[in-house]
């Protein structure tokens, strides 16, 4: 396997060994361990000295169940400490069927106005993976749904990672998009400020093509086959996990009513743990508002390949089409009760707006609620925090600061209440 090193200063790239110390690592533990390693602890999280690393975990690529999952790690702009962000997406098994244990981006152009994409693919002729970086000049300054059939049109069947216009801005809420199964820019590795790093190093997207690569080397397929059937079956039989269980029906938004019930839902900028409103707004309100709307029941579906559990949800507007996926229980608490909304609808549009503008949709949330608390909204207006989430992608003076993140929003409106640790929102 390799370690694969972009240079964006120059646009060059190498293969090199994995290190002995790093062999079996993957994923989270990779990411962190790259960036202590290689980061100076007192660089700029925007400055040339940060890295940003991407590693797939040490099963994805394989059948083992729900294991397309892809970690990103740098020096984060939100906390001033190694961030590690994860997301499912197809992007992730691509990259590992190329024997690639970890991206490392390093370096930034000279002139960090201009944008590059970086088309990652396995060249069959020289038996390795290949990078060729061409101007994204097209791209900076639009919204993600438009953009995405745009890069899939060029590139055929292939699977992006990139920012929107939210990490072009360096803002510390932005995050780092994938695509779905549909090939919506709807999955996120958003927190800790990811996206403004890769903006910072004028890279827009890594558009991965793992079509002839070898895949990934599994060392005793017997033991994975009896492992992988084990943990599949466990899952399948689970309550939770199963299909029709309690995520596969309700999302991971069936937490909502439970962290209400327990006393622990975040609700009017985290003054209270209960919300009047948690029913309207759970997992349960998503599947009969769905079922009511497309007049049959919608279970929900995977977010990338090989998932059994499919807690992936979508929200239908009412004439049946799809308003945007997904409904997480971490977007619904920080956009929903964390503002005192209760309108699925409007969540639902901030939710599409924050995959638009390549937000994180928590940091958001905890944002636009220390707004609220400085007058800018009346809690439970869902109709003017959209407008906030607008201001952000328009990049208007208040946009920028409600960018910047939750405690720098909360210092610049005076409010005293705010729910971050180390400069991040608390999940
Ligand atoms: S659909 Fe849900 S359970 Fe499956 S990989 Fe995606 S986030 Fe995980």
């Amino acid at each position: 396997m390799w370690i694969l090193r972009i240079n964006m200063s120059d646009r060059t790239y190498r293969l090199e060994d994995v290190p002995a110390g790093y062999q079996k690592l993957g994923g989270r533990g990779l990411t962190s361990a790259i960036v202590q390693d290689e980061v100076p602890p007192m660089c700029h999280p925007l400055g040339p000295n940060n890295k940003l690393v991407f590693a797939p975990g040490i099963v994805t690529g394989t059948k083992a169940p729900a294991s397309a999952r892809i970690s990103v790690g740098a020096k984060s702009p939100l906390t001033g400490t190694i961030k590690e962000s994860n997301a499912g997406s197809g992007w992730a098994p691509a990259v590992a069927s190329m024997l690639i244990k970890a991206i490392i981006i390093e370096n930034q152009p000279d002139k960090n106005d201009k944008f590059w994409l970086a088309h990652l693919y396995w060249d069959e002729a020289g038996g390795k993976p290949k990078v060729e970086f061409s101007p994204a000049d097209k791209y900076p300054g639009k919204e993600l749904y438009s953009v995405f059939p745009e890069v899939f049109d060029r590139f055929g069947k292939v699977n992006i990672a990139g920012i929107g216009i939210a990490g072009e801005c360096k803002y510390s809420n932005s995050g780092i998009v994938f695509n779905d199964l549909a090939g919506h820019p709807s999955r996120y590795a958003g927190r800790g400020g990811l996206g403004a790093v890769m903006g910072s190093k004028g890279l827009k997207f890594i558009v991965v093509d793992g079509k002839g690569a070898p895949g990934v080397e599994i060392a005793d397929q017997a033991l994975f086959d009896q492992g992988r059937k084990k943990l599949s079956e466990a899952l399948r039989s689970h309550d939770i996990t199963k299909p029709k269980g309690a995520l596969n029906t309700y999302g991971t938004a069936v937490l909502i009513n439970i962290m209400n019930e327990a006393g622990g839902l975040p609700t009017n900028n985290f003054s209270s743990g209960r919300f009047d409103g948690a029913p309207d707004i759970a997992g349960e309100a998503i599947f009969e508002g769905n079922k009511e709307r497309l007049g049959k029941e919608l279970y929900n579906h995977a977010c990338s390949p090989g998932c059994i559990i499919q807690c992936s949800n979508t929200w239908h507007k009412k004439d049946g089409t799809e308003h945007t996926s997904c409904v997480e229980y971490e977007s619904v608490w920080a956009l929903g009760a964390n503002c005192g909304i209760n309108d699925l609808d409007d969540i639902a549009e901030m939710i599409r707006l924050c995959n638009d503008y390549g937000i994180d949709t928590i940091e958001a949330g905890t944002t636009i609620a220390v707004a609220m608390e400085a007058g800018l909204a009346e809690f439970g207006d869902g109709k003017n925090a959209i407008k906030l989430v607008h201001e952000i992608g328009n990049g208007t003076p208040l946009g920028r600061i409600l960018g910047s993140g939750t405690e720098s929003a909360a210092k610049v409106l005076g409010v005293v209440r705010c729910p971050t640790v180390k400069g991040q929102s608390i999940p």
